[in-house]
C-alpha cells in the first residue's frame, strides 16, 4: 500500500543545516523556573533546534501528575522569549489545541495514547483544519500500524502538511529490559508507505532508564532517521513524570557528543563500487534462497502425494522435531542466531503443512 501525502519536508518548517532534528525538555512543564532554566541550559549546548514540554499529560492511571493545563503556557512564552527556540506540546482535544495556538507554541504532537483512538485523532484533526501548524504523531502505545497510517491519513485529510512521525515504542505485553520494544520494523514499514514522512526517534520512552538512551538513539540515527525527541530536566530524580528516563541537559549534550551520525551514501567511487559488488552478491544469493525454496517445496509436494497414495497421516510430530533440531544447530554452528533459523522453519513448516493439505485433498489422476 502506497499512499500519497502531500508532506512538506522538515527544513520547509525547522531549520536543521541539514543535521538530524533534535528535540530536548522535560517530560512536563512543573514550574516556571524549571522549564525556563531546562530550555536555557538545552538552549546553551547549541545543538538542540526545539524545545518540548508536557503540559497535559495523559496517564495510564489517575493519581499521577497529570499536567499543569493552561497555567503552564504563559511559561512556554516566556522560555521561547529567552531562548529564541520553537516549542513541541502534545495536544489531546481540540481544546489543548485551541489553548496551544493561542500562546504560541508552534509544534503540536499527538500522544500515543491518542493515536490508538480514531475518534479522538479525528476531533484533532477537524481542529486544525485551516491552520498551518506542524504536527508530529507518535505511534500508538499498541504495536498496530494501521492506527499509526490512519492518523496521518485524518491529518493530511485536514490538510496538515507539516508532518512527521515520532516512534516511541509499543507495549507488547512482554517483559523486555526496555519500557516500551521498539519493534523497528514498524518504523520501517511506515516509511515505506509514506516515503516522504520524516521519522524522529523517542529513545526516552522506548528505554524507560537512562542507561538505555545512548544505544536506542545511536540506532535510530543508524536507520536514518530524521531526528530525535529526548527527555531532559534540570533534576531528572525528582521530576514529576517519567524520572528515571529523563537526562540533565549537560548528560544530554554528552549522549549528542557521542552519537555517531553515519552518512546515508558516499560519494567515494572506490565506496560505491564496492557496494555495488556487493549489493549483486547479495541479490545473487537471495535468488538462489527462493530457488531453493521452491525446489523445497517441490519435494515437499512429491512426499505428500506418496503420503496420500500409501495412506500415512500428513503431519510427524518427531520429524518436525527433528528438521527444527538439526537446523537451527547448523545455523548456530554457522552463527546465525538460532531465533532466526527457527522462525524461518516455522514460516516453511507452515507452508510446507499448508501445501501437503491441499495435496492429500487433491484426488489423483486416474
Ligand atoms: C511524553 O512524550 O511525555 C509522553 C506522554 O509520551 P507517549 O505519548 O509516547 O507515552
Ligand atoms: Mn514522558
Amino acid at each position: 500500500m502506497k499512499v500519497d501525502l502531500a508532506v512538506e519536508p522538515l527544513g520547509s518548517w525547522i531549520q536543521t543545516d541539514g543535521k538530524p532534528l533534535i528535540i530536548a525538555g522535560p517530560c512536563s512543564a512543573e514550574t516556571e523556573e524549571q522549564l525556563c532554566e531546562t530550555a536555557r541550559q538545552l538552549k546553551a549546548l547549541g545543538a538542540v533546534h526545539a524545545i518540548r514540554a508536557g503540559v497535559w499529560k495523559p496517564r495510564t492511571r489517575p493519581g499521577s501528575f497529570e499536567g499543569m493545563g493552561e497555567a503552564a503556557l504563559p511559561w512556554i512564552q516566556r522560555a521561547k522569549a529567552e531562548t529564541g527556540l520553537p516549542f513541541a506540546v502534545e495536544v489531546a482535544t481540540p481544546e489543548h489545541i485551541e489553548l496551544a495556538l493561542k500562546y504560541g507554541v508552534d509544534i503540536l504532537w499527538v500522544g500515543a495514547r491518542t493515536t490508538v483512538n480514531p475518534f479522538n485523532v479525528q476531533e484533532i484533526a477537524d481542529a486544525l483544519r485551516g491552520v498551518d501548524v506542524p504536527v508530529l504523531v507518535k505511534n500508538p502505545v499498541n504495536p498496530d500500524l494501521a492506527l499509526w497510517v490512519g492518523a496521518f491519513e485524518r491529518l493530511a485529510g485536514a490538510g496538515i502538511k507539516k508532518l512527521g512521525a515520532i516512534h516511541r515504542g509499543f507495549a507488547t505485553g512482554e517483559a523486555t529490559k526496555y519500557r516500551n520494544v521498539p519493534m523497528w520494523q514498524m518504523a520501517i514499514e511506515l516509511k515505506s508507505i509514506f516515503p516522504q514522512l520524516p521519522i524522529i526517534g523517542d529513545p526516552s520512552h522506548m528505554a524507560g532508564k537512562r542507561a538505555y538512551l545512548n544505544e536506542l538513539a545511536q540506532m535510530a540515527m543508524d536507520l536514518n532517521y530524521d531526528g530525535l525527541i529526548v527527555e531532559s530536566h534540570i533534576d531528572p530524580d525528582n521530576a514529576w513524570s517519567d524520572a528515571a528516563q529523563q537526562l540533565t541537559p549537560a548528560a544530554f549534550g554528552d549522549m549528542l557528543d557521542h552519537l555517531q551520525i553515519r552518512q546515508v551514501e558516499s560519494e567515494n567511487l572506490e565506496f560505491q563500487g564496492v557496494m555495488d559488488q556487493t549489493r549483486r552478491n547479495i541479490d545473487n544469493v537471495d535468488r538462489q534462497i527462493v530457488e531453493m525454496l521452491a525446489a523445497r517445496m517441490a519435494l515437499v509436494e512429491r512426499l505428500a502425494e506418496y503420503k496420500r497414495d500409501n495412506n500415512v497421516t500428513l503431519f510427524q510430530p518427531d520429524r518436525w522435531k527433528e528438521i527444527l533440531k538439526t537446523r537451527t544447530e547448523l545455523g548456530q554452528r554457522l552463527n546465525l542466531y538460532p531465533e532466526l533459523v527457527e522462525e524461518i522453519y516455522k514460516i516453511i513448516h507452515m507452508e510446507s503443512i499448508r501445501k501437503q493439505t491441499e495435496v492429500m485433498n487433491n484426488q489423483p489422476a486416474v
